[in-house]
């Protein structure tokens, strides 16, 4: 099958868009005396502009994931990243892009802000895409297909072949969302970005590293994309603070090891026990860091955990998730306290 080149997937007027040009990028060398940026001279240690393209941290992150700095974009968490793709592939009322519900939130309500329309095919019973229906249903104004791998709220992995099958067939860009790859056996799609140009890989500092506070995503694509990310993102998406926070995780890797076993562990032990009551219909396998739960009565549940003052996500009313409550891994004393209230009821 025949491939669109990503630039006649990009918007018209992306494609022409002359990038804001910083002071610090337009210059290249050694200097001493900074006088071109109007920025105040004394020393608070953020009185300079950041790196616009955060090369030392995409060093560091390329050396991670096997991943060449060329084909690294850093956001403004990952809902950053969503909303350039948006914008850089979906022309307002015209195109659309396609999510596989039930589904992360965002790709919908980022979609909504560019009024960029929806098209949706819902996930099988297994909760794993319907490839041959997702295919029928694209045509050309389907610019982007998002899939969510494991997938928020049901915590599955989509089954690699049907994402190849996926990435084949689609002439769009296929988003492959990996927010919860670091709990997940299955292995990352950055492995396929050598083989498909259309292929974007969404990752966060959000969830395994524990940093949801200082908002960093990653993208992972071809360089062609992104060039475009570079071109219509804010020249200082990614501020200096963040920067600096991501190094230091990044360099105390160690710790963020232990953490993802505690939770790991701990996510074992929740099913375990969750499924123990006699409430609950069903505990799906999960390769995230929380659980979805199908039970009896569960807006009943969700009130009653409010009032021990325990919060869960109560997503009863998504589609293929009645009766589901969505639980995430805390602390051991967390899963303890839940697990506790839940056995008094
Ligand atoms: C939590 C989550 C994210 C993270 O978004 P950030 O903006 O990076 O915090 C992305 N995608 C999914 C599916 C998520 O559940």
């Amino acid at each position: 099958m025949k491939k669109n080149r990503i630039t006649d997937l990009v918007r018209k007027n992306i494609q022409k868009l002359t990038p804001y040009s910083s002071a610090r990028s337009e210059f290249k060398g050694t200097a001493e005396v900074f006088l071109d940026a109007n920025e105040n001279p004394f020393d608070t240690g953020y009185n300079r502009y950041p790196d616009p393209l955060q090369l030392k941290l995409k060093a560091k992150i390329a050396a991670l994931k096997g991943v060449p700095i060329e084909n690294i974009f850093l956001g403004n968490g990952s809902d950053e990243a969503i909303d350039l793709l948006i914008r850089i592939f979906c022309e307002p009322s015209k195109d659309h892009i396609l999510t596989l519900p039930p589904t992360y939130g965002m790709y919908k309500v980022s979609a909504a802000i560019s009024d960029i329309e929806i098209k949706t095919v819902p996930l099988n019973k297994q909760f794993q895409p319907r490839v041959n229906r997702i295919l029928k249903a694209a045509n050309a104004h389907s610019k982007i297909l998002f899939l969510c791998s494991p997938n928020n709220p049901t915590g599955n992995s989509f089954d690699f072949k049907r994402m190849k099958r996926l990435l084949e067939g689609f002439k769009g860009i296929v988003v492959v969302d990996e927010a919860y790859i670091d709990f997940a056996e299955q292995a990352s799609c950055t492995t396929l970005l050598k083989k498909y140009p259309n292929l974007v890989v969404m990752q966060t500092f959000s969830k395994a590293w524990g940093l949801a506070g200082i908002r960093l995503g990653m993208a992972f694509a071809s360089k062609e994309i992104i060039g475009y990310f570079n071109k219509v993102k804010p020249p200082y998406n990614v501020n200096q603070l963040t920067q600096e926070a991501a190094m230091r995780s990044l360099n105390k890797g160690k710790k963020q090891q232990k953490w993802l076993k505690m939770i790991l562990d701990e996510r074992a032990v929740l099913q375990k026990e969750l499924k123990k009551l006699p409430y609950v219909q069903k505990v799906y396998p999960t390769d995230a860091n929380f659980i979805l739960v199908k039970m009896d009565n569960p807006n009943e549940m969700y009130k009653y955990l409010v009032k021990q003052k325990i919060i869960v996500r109560n997503r009863s009313t998504v589609l293929l998730c009645d009766g589901c409550l969505r639980i995430t891994v805390g602390t051991k004393e967390e899963n303890k306290r839940l697990l506790a209230a839940l056995k008094k009821r």
